[in-house]
């Protein structure tokens, strides 16, 4: 049966109105097996309203009980790990162990968020000026959104959610409508630990809701994550109507092997990294560089070797490496991708098209395809392809190796491998990407550290999660007091702003 979903608004599940839906598929059948309701404009604005009515009872908790609340949730989380780890699987796609990490690294931020008392403490000087005291406080900026993509739909919500909440804003979360289940379930469970109505939301739906968002006077701030395109477009859209934004979009990430590096232990990480979730994560690597022809050589047999090993499989398969791609167009563009890489004459090692689960005709599958001998002028090389494609791009030396990632239009995550200290060194100090591993394939920073890409993978000054989430999500007041006592002690001195006198 096709089961009906709802929005969350004021501390509960709401019906949509709006007549219109969207299909919620089961990628090993490919199925609906959900439908998912799609605001529109009044219902958007509904929601904007009992938020901004909600959030100044919210704001008015000290930031030790808010983070109480916050604990309780983080408890309530753990202990259906199991059953949201099964549901998240069921609608995107990843294996349970994939689903788990999902669920663990957002509340990774959320312990990060309990934090808050200490994070919100703002500045003082005393004696700015004789009898004068300056200090600095941090308050919430009111009612802010989170537009999240389909691969992480617990992991993202949590690292805008958190300290945004901790920080004392309601939160307003337009979920990607494709795999919309566990941030409805996360949205309850912030209620049964002790959020007031109103203060988390979840509204479904598609470009129309969030063109509300991106407009309306009472959105303060929107926090999005997902493709290029569609970031820069809220970045735009978001800063023309003077709201705070930070848009983290695609991308191409590159793994450099050095000819020193444990080929093994590289062979072990690119398959992980360029073929775990099906590739459907923004710190994938997609394009691997060996340095040198021995190294390229013995690189592509390692990986050939292990890619025939893998097992792809339903995504609730405990035995599986990776499961389908989330839907029906994403295993169409992956396969049109393949199709353009050998037109433009890379040479097709492993060929992941056509992989058929047996009993799962239907379902989303795609196979690990692997091209040697990518060059940046390649299509395939230059855009995201966002599946389980992984690209060797030879480079014949260690500068020509640090270009790629240093030139390439992407600068989300990057890795080298290699024994040489020196050689990392250097390759994290000049490479032009915003998250760096060295001998590690998904340099993803721990929650109390920040995440974002530079160039086309990000828009907008402040990182997600660690110390920059408490400053994307408050603005800063500043206070220039003296008191009467200071005035007649010191009643001959002038404290004034600079003037010309
Ligand atoms: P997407 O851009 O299609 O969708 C993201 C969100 O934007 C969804 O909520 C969607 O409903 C909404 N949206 C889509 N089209 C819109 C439009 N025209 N106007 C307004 N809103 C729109 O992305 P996706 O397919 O859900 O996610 C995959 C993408 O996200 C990949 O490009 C991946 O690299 C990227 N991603 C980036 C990061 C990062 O931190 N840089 C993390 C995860 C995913």
């Amino acid at each position: 049966m096709v089961q009906e979903l709802t929005h969350f608004v004021d501390g509960k599940r709401l019906p949509g109105t709006s007549g219109k839906f969207g299909d919620v598929y089961d990628p090993n059948t490919g199925e609906v097996q959900a439908r998912v309701p799609l605001a529109d404009k009044a219902e958007t604005e509904a929601i904007i309203a009992n938020a901004e009515a909600a959030q100044k009872q919210w704001a008015a908790f000290n930031p030790q009980k808010r983070a109480r609340v916050l604990m309780k949730f983080l408890q309530l989380v753990q202990e259906e790990m199991d059953s949201l780890a099964r549901l998240l699987s069921s609608e995107h796609g990843k294996t349970i162990p994939d689903a788990k990490g999902d669920i663990q690294r957002g509340l990774e931020v959320i312990e990060f968020a309990l934090g808050a008392p200490h994070l919100l403490k703002g500045e003082y000087t005393e004696s700015a000026g004789t009898g004068i005291d300056v200090y600095s406080m941090r308050q919430p900026l009111g009612v802010v959104a989170g537009i999240t993509p389909f691969n992480f739909p617990a992991m993202i919500p949590l690292w805008k959610a958190g300290p945004a909440l901790a920080a004392g804003n309601a939160f307003i979360l337009k979920p990607s409508e494709r795999d919309p289940s566990v941030p409805l379930r996360l949205a309850e469970l912030f209620t049964e630990a002790g959020l007031p109505g109103g203060v988390f939301n979840v509204v479904n739906g598609d470009k129309e809701v969030v063109d509300v968002l991106l407009t309306d006077d009472r959105v303060k701030a929107v926090g999005f994550v997902g493709s290029t395109p569609i970031a820069q477009y809220i970045y735009e859209t978001a800063a023309r109507h003077g709201k705070r934004a930070q848009c983290f979009g695609g991308a191409k990430n590159h793994a450099i092997v050095m000819p020193d590096a444990d080929l093994d232990q590289v062979a072990d990480a690119l398959i992980g990294a360029g073929y775990g979730s099906a590739g459907e994560r923004c710190m994938a690597i997609s394009v691997a560089v060996p340095v040198g022809q021995d190294t390229a050589d013995a690189l592509v047999a390692k990986l050939t070797e292990r890619i025939g090993a893998l097992r792809i499989g339903r995504s609730d398969d405990e035995k599986a490496d990776f499961g389908p791609l989330v839907s029906r167009d994403a295993l169409d563009r992956v396969n049109d991708y393949i199709g353009i890489g050998v037109d433009e004459g890379a040479d097709l090692v492993v060929d992941g098209r056509g992989f058929v689960l047996d009993g799962h005709e239907s379902g989303f599958f795609a196979g690990a395809t692997l091209f040697d001998r990518v060059t940046p002028d390649m299509r395939i090389y230059r855009e995201e392809i966002f599946g389980p494609v992984l690209l060797i791009a030879r480079a014949a030396d260690y500068e020509q190796a640090l270009a790629l990632p240093t030139e390439h239009d992407y600068g989300n995550g990057v890795a080298i491998f290699t024994r040489d200290g020196d050689t990392a060194r250097d390759f994290t100090h000049r490479v032009e990407v915003g998250m760096v591993g060295v001998n590690v394939p998904i340099p993803v920073p721990i929650a109390y550290h920040t995440f974002g890409g530079w160039k086309r993978s990000g828009f907008g000054d402040l990182n997600q999660h660690g110390p920059d989430s408490f400053r994307f999500y408050t603005k800063t007041k500043t206070v220039t007091q003296r008191w009467p006592s200071g005035t007649k002690e010191h009643a001959t001195d002038h404290f004034v702003i600079p003037t010309m006198n």
